[in-house]
């Protein structure tokens, strides 16, 4: 479920909430009870995580790339 940011305009608090993408755009009620927040921005939260891409290793050394191979 993605995860949006909300601001309260009230006293400045900062707050996330998981809800359904059908609600994304719903208001969303500050912790301390204001009614007048905005919503930043969308973090989807992503389990997995991203592999590191390690650069390939071997090769090195070769006559390719070093000019020789026409
Ligand atoms: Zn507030």
């Amino acid at each position: 479920m993605p995860r949006y940011e909300f601001r309260c305009r009230a006293c400045g608090h900062t707050f996330e909430l998981t809800r359904p993408m059908a609600q994304a755009d719903a208001p969303a009620t500050c912790p301390a009870g204001h009614d007048d927040t905005v919503k930043l921005l969308s973090t989807v939260a992503v389990t997995g995580g991203a592999s590191a891409k390690a650069p390939a290793g071997g090769g090195g050394g070769g006559c390719c790339g070093g000019g020789c191979c026409g």
